[in-house]
């Protein structure tokens, strides 16, 4: 189970959702495998053999730009192999191309408008955060 962030700024009125946590597709390492770039699939399938998988765990993350304040959802990958070296996905803010870093315990009060920069991330006056898998 996951959840929806449903987010709006008080201050510009920028809209967006958030999604966090884990779905029910997320228990066979192909399909997750499946649903990385093609990039990141290259790079997880030159780090082991699907037949070496030791470990691996999968779910939706909330990250932050580095650069920017940008807040946006991932898959969330990570991968060991039989030596125990574990892999995981990084990505990139589609805005601005910095890194991007996983935030751990979302809270929105504590993040910035990726809009007008502002602290003033609150509940959407409409949707109301849930659960989704
Ligand atoms: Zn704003
Ligand atoms: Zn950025």
């Amino acid at each position: 189970m996951g959840t929806m962030y449903n987010i709006a700024c008080e201050s510009c009125g920028h809209a967006f959702g958030l999604m966090d946590g884990t779905g029910f597709f997320y228990d066979r390492l192909e399909t997750m495998i499946n649903r990385l770039s093609p990039s990141h699939k290259a790079a997880v399938e030159a780090f082991q053999k699907p037949t070496e998988t030791k470990d691996w765990s999968a779910w939706m993350h909330v990250y932050e730009c580095t650069s920017c304040n940008d807040l946006s959802s991932h898959l969330y990958f990570r991968i060991y192999n039989v030596d125990g070296d574990a892999l995981i996905v990084n990505y990139r803010c589609s805005k601005c191309s910095a890194e991007l870093k996983p935030v751990y315990g979302f809270d929105r009060s504590k993040h910035k408008c990726p809009r007008c920069g502002k602290r003033a991330l609150g509940n959407h006056p409409l949707l109301c955060d849930g659960d989704w898998d």
